[in-house]
């Protein structure tokens, strides 16, 4: 029960801590009290509280301090962390914020309530209701959404024109290695660079993650990294997807957010990804570069082996759908699109020809 001691004594507290706002259940944003966040503008708040499992925990954007709940109410207030301390002495909360089963009829409004209503008839059971619950509530406070709106990392996804529904999904760190050591302690990737980096997670179909991508937003010769944290197959967006529907495969995850029923395989091998989705209604987007020798190479692959595949006509201007999105063309017309151009078997072949250019 110690959610409610932690909530109550940041309710005591909250006077100190400048421009504190309640951004969502259980997630605040304030000033940092450790860095005294930006100097020059007095308005910039990069703290934040958010809850993991049952406690509260602290990090800031900023200096990227993150601590206990504990440490960060004593780092404020002495006097009100020796009373905290009390509290939960009382009720029997000692020793230090240790892990218990998360309280699961509390959860309620953030990520999963969107699938539920879009959803015809609500899937899964309620396991896999807590496992897409518990991946994005424990990364709200990394979330583009929750930036504030002159963030550079922000903007940058706002350029790109990905829809304003999946800004919970995609994150933001400040340190990347750091990040990925404190959330996936199992990860075995030595080389990862520490840079602040926009991070998009691997779902598997309950919603629990598999991959970490992270995407750097300053000159690096890394741009994309990606890292696995589990031994499941790496697909983007498997927890969206309606196996009863047209699944849409595209390469990039950025691209994947413009499609109905998509995912994305973070690489130029949909082949793979239709083979552990087999025997469904797989639709293969493949970038739309006809002098890209792998691509090609990859489709022809694809058409032997009688998988659909979209052919982009030369009149459609851009690389890949983000481009196409940029360039102008609407989430229906870039549909529609798609949809007419998609070809399998024989036709494929003779359109395949035409279309490539190498
Ligand atoms: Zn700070």
């Amino acid at each position: 029960m110690s959610i409610y001691i932690e909530r109550k004594f940041l309710g005591f507290i909250s006077s100190k801590l400048e421009q504190f706002k309640q951004k969502q259940t259980d997630l605040y944003n304030f000033r940092c009290p450790y860095c005294g966040d930006s100097k020059k503008n007095k308005l910039k708040a990069r703290g934040y509280v958010y809850r993991k499992s049952n406690d509260y925990f602290f990090i800031c954007h900023n200096c990227g301090k993150s601590t206990t709940f504990a440490k960060f109410l004593e780092h404020v207030d002495g006097t009100t962390y020796k009373q905290y301390v009390l509290e939960r002495y009382a009720t029997g909360e000692t020793g230090h914020q240790p892990y218990k089963k998360p309280d699961f009829s509390e959860l309620k409004g953030n990520a999963w309530s969107r699938f539920q209503s879009t959803d015809a008839e609500p899937r899964g059971d309620s396991a896999q209701t807590s496992s897409l619950e518990r991946t994005w509530r424990a990364f709200a406070h990394y979330s583009i959404k929750n930036l504030p709106d002159e963030h550079y990392a922000r903007a940058y996804i706002k350029n790109r024109k990905i829809p304003e529904q999946f800004w919970d999904e995609i994150l933001f760190v400040p340190q990347f290695r750091e990040f990925l050591d404190k959330e996936f302690p199992q990860h075995s990737k030595d080389e990862v660079p520490n840079d602040d980096r926009v991070v998009l997670l691997y779902t598997n179909e309950k919603g629990e993650i598999t991959n970490v991508a992270g995407r750097a937003l300053s000159d690096t010769k890394i741009r994309y990294v990606t890292v696995k944290v589990s031994d499941e197959k790496k697909l983007f967006g498997l927890h969206r997807v309606q196996k009863e529907n047209c699944i849409y495969v595209v390469e990039g995850q950025f691209d994947s957010f413009f499609l109905p029923n998509c995912v994305a395989s973070g690489d130029s091998n949909l082949g793979g990804v239709a083979a552990v989705l087999p025997e469904l209604d797989v639709v293969l987007v493949y970038d739309n570069e006809p002098r890209n020798r792998d691509i090609v190479k990859q489709i022809e692959k694809s058409i032997d082996k009688n998988l659909k595949v979209c052919l982009f006509p030369e009149s459609v201007k851009g690389k890949d759908v983000n481009e196409m999105i940029q360039n102008g063309l609407t989430l229906t017309e870039i549909k529609d699109i798609i949809d007419a151009n998609t070809f399998s078997g024989l036709t494929a072949k003779l359109k395949f020809t035409q279309w490539k250019r190498c």
